[in-house]
């Protein structure tokens, strides 16, 4: 079990979305810190290339394919790992899509969507693996937020009302959560190039250079940004730490 204040050899750690971007830097940071990585997405061979990329460094990792925003598949995906881990320690809600569309553009269905898979996602898996995390005597949940959860943009209505609401379910379970050891943080990241912003950087012109511009780091972030973070916030050295939404943004959010 652990030892340092950054160990996390013997836990097990859920990463949804850890298939690729900002969940394959954490499922990376997290396996070399020790802890076994389950991974959580429904694309399979980007699952079965992540896997075989952490246990090529040494990881135990497993793939489960799942649809975050089915509470039957969660619960399922949450026994799976109990029965193949043995236990479940840490729980990253990372996966997330983006529409982009101004609000009198956007349907219901795409609103749907995009709350069911950036919220009330988190809110199953939370749920689903509480009951096992509460029997470890304790646990660390992360939540990807946004900037979006900060400010504003007229093309992300569903997008932004989904990261403030993380932000704000990530400080409700953390109130409900305390009393069982169970720490809850978000994380905010800036501009990371990913999958999800290689098509944004394509569509909106001018928006690489902007960001630029406003980010202090000069840079966009890259996935690997995300290991240090995931580490602190999935490790004892944060036992103290709960209901925080922390920025990952090269200085982003502070830039006047
Ligand atoms: P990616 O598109 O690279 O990753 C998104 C991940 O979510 C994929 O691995 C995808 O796996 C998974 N996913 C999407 N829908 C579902 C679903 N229904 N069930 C299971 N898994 C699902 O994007 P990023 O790495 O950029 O994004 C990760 C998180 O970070 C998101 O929450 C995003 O909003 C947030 N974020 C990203 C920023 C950026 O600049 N990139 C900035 C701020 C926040 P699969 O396709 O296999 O289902």
């Amino acid at each position: 079990m652990a030892t340092t204040l950054f160990d996390l050899s013997g836990k097990v750690a859920i990463i949804t979305g850890g298939n690729g971007g900002i969940g394959l830097g954490m499922a990376r940071g997290l396996a070399k810190a020790g802890a076994a990585i389950a991974v959580v997405g429904r694309n399979e061979a980007k699952s079965a290339a992540a896997v075989a990329e952490l246990a090529q460094g040494g990881a135990r990792a497993i793939s489960v394919a799942t649809d975050v925003t089915d509470k039957a598949a969660v619960a399922t995906m949450a026994e799976r790992v109990v029965r193949e881990l043995g236990r479940i320690d840490i729980l990253v809600n990372n996966a997330g899509i983006n529409i982009r569309k101004p609000p009198h553009a956007l349907d219901i269905a795409e609103w749907d969507s995009v709350i069911q898979t950036n919220l009330t996602s988190a809110f199953l898996c939370s749920q689903a693996v509480y009951p096992a995390m509460k029997a470890a005597s304790g646990g660390k949940i992360i939540n990807i937020g946004s900037m979006m959860s900060i400010f504003g943009a007229s093309f992300t209505p569903a997008y932004a009302a989904s990261k403030g609401g993380i932000v704000q379910f990530t400080r409700s379970c953390a109130c409900a959560w305390a009393a069982d050891n169970i720490q809850v943080n978000a994380v905010l990241p800036g501009w990371i190039d990913t999958d999800l912003t290689k098509r944004a950087r394509q569509e909106i012109g001018g928006l690489h250079e902007r960001v630029l511009a406003r980010t202090p780091a000069a840079r966009w972030g890259g996935i690997d940004d995300f290991a240090g973070i995931a580490v602190f916030l999935a490790s004892p050295a944060s036992d103290f730490l709960t209901g925080t939404a922390i920025p990952v943004d090269g200085g982003y959010s502070i830039m006047g």
